[in-house]
């Protein structure tokens, strides 16, 4: 099957250009006809910057990785026609001791949608059509709202954040960041149980929408009062650092309670003066978080049964044709969070 498809090329910094590829079916995988896709950190980083840390854009890439559709043929016979999928973006190799392991988010050679780590790049989902491996179609039943069902992909990283924080029933909750991702974590741990869920930021906007997405209290980064959270070494069981900030990063160490737990979502560069002393006296357990793995079925099953309610995030939609307009409007932090592109 010969299918013609137009996709949203990134080419370098500023430089996206709507492009016609044609794909060629032989039967192998699933053929996935895309009908929506949301605009991330990393397609904004990579618009705005032409990389996303030092990852830059040597040839040109289809965006995005956060994308749903129906499904027009499989080789998987539970996916028939016309079924509606969320896409993993994530393809792991299988055969890593990572993924033998089930940390399949550590894969040595994963490809990732619309990733430039590896060279040649892993092509992304801003595409009408697309053939991906069918174990990376997990559908969703048909009534579902297809806007809500894009938020899948972050809001998978977001449950993994907060699994790795372990049990969150009844525990105290600190969010440094409250964008897209921090706003989620915040929906994702109330889903989990969190009894107070403190977020700051440093725009007011962004705590109102934490506020409708389960902060019980928000506190402004700059101009709002922290000591209450300082006493006694601290007083949250958790923090989650998601801005990237140094200084964030420095708070969530101060109102830690000793013995709590940091988890660091946010991408940043180095972190001067670290305080490792801080670290070590609190006894604070520092964690990483990145992507995910099985969440990823966890957070499409969240969204289909409604256990949380992504959006109030969501802040427009552009037709791909427009995808310059869409990256521009959704890298503007004053009027959106996230924004969608149809297809
Ligand atoms: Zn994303
Ligand atoms: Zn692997």
């Amino acid at each position: 099957m010969n299918i013609e498809t137009q996709s949203c090329m990134i080419k370098g910094r500023e430089d996206v250009e709507v492009i016609t590829q044609h794909l060629n079916y032989q039967g192998e995988g699933t053929l996935v006809r895309i009908t929506r896709g949301g605009i991330c950190g990393s397609d904004l980083h990579y618009y705005q910057e032409g990389k996303v840390g030092s990852y830059a854009v040597k040839m040109p890439m289809i965006l995005g990785h956060e994308v749903i559709g129906h499904v027009v043929a499989s080789d998987d016979p539970a996916l028939k026609p016309d079924q509606k999928v969320a896409i993993n973006p994530s393809k792991p190799c299988g055969d890593c001791k990572y993924c033998h392991n089930h940390e399949e988010n550590q894969c040595v050679q994963m490809r990732f949608f619309g990733s430039a780590m590896y060279f040649p790049h892993v092509d992304g989902g801003f595409t009408q059509y697309k053939i991906v491996d069918s174990a990376q179609c997990v559908p969703f039943p048909h009534e579902a709202d297809d806007t809500v069902m894009v938020f899948a992909e972050p809001l998978a990283v977001c449950i993994h954040a907060a699994n790795q924080a372990g049990d969150l029933d009844g525990k105290t909750v600190f969010i440094s960041g409250v964008g897209p991702i921090g706003c989620l974590i915040a929906a994702a741990v109330k889903a989990k149980g969190a009894r107070e869920i403190v977020c700051t930021d440093i725009s007011e906007r962004s705590l109102s929408l934490a506020r409708q997405m389960g902060a019980t209290t928000t506190v402004h980064a700059a101009s709002g009062d922290f000591t209450p959270y300082l006493a006694e070494k601290g007083y949250f069981d958790v923090a989650f650092e998601a801005s990237g900030h140094p200084a964030s990063l420095l708070r969530c160490l101060d109102v830690t309670r000793a013995r709590g737990t940091l988890v660091q979502v946010g991408m940043g560069g180095a972190v001067p003066a670290f305080p490792i002393m801080t670290l070590i006296a609190k006894e604070i357990k520092l964690v990483g978080s990145f992507r995910f793995t099985t969440e990823f079925n966890t957070a499409v099953d969240w969204l289909s049964n409604g256990i949380l309610d992504p959006l109030p995030l969501f802040s427009g939609e552009y037709a791909w044709t427009d995808v310059a307009a869409a990256l521009v409007f959704a890298g503007d932090k004053q009027q959106a969070a996230k924004v969608q592109l149809t297809f």
